[in-house]
């Protein structure tokens, strides 16, 4: 899977060339930063640490009912989880500061794009590296 460019251009048959090269990614690299969006409670710990400012979140608040009764709570639900790799510099600290383990580090070739704009993550994206992430099961 790439950041970028659809299956089968002549960009994808290169990639495939280097990865096949490379060999497999080994399983504690740093590579792609997958999001479990269910986990997150878009508490925003993430976004403040980042040295780079490269995570951008929006979520709204909604009350919802305890499923044994009692008085009603405030949730924030995520709206947008966007991480922009062209600014990325893998330094691991959203994922340690994540108090909810929303992040993990996932061993899948990439990121890899033909635009900077490819770079830009969104949490659709995000989400689709979880099942490479170790000991994960597929969602
Ligand atoms: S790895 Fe570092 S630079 Fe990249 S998004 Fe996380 S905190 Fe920001
Ligand atoms: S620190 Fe974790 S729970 Fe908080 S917004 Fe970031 S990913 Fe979501």
């Amino acid at each position: 899977m790439t950041a970028g460019g659809s299956a089968g251009t002549p960009y994808d048959e290169a990639l495939a060339t280097l990865q096949a090269a490379q060999g497999p990614v080994p399983e504690r690299s740093r590579n792609m930063i997958a999001l479990d969006a269910d986990a997150c409670t878009s508490c925003m710990l993430c976004a403040r640490e980042c040295p780079d400012w490269c995570i951008e979140l929006d979520s709204h608040k909604q009350t919802v009912q305890p499923d044994g009764g009692g008085r009603p709570r405030v949730v924030h639900v995520l709206d947008r989880f966007d991480i922009d790799f062209g600014l990325c510099m893998w330094c691991g600290i959203c994922i340690e500061v994540c108090p909810f383990d929303a992040l993990f580090w996932a061993p899948s070739p990439g990121p890899v794009a033909t635009s900077l704009v490819d770079l830009l993550q969104d949490r659709e994206q995000l989400g689709g590296w979880l099942p490479a992430v170790p000991g994960r099961e597929p969602p």
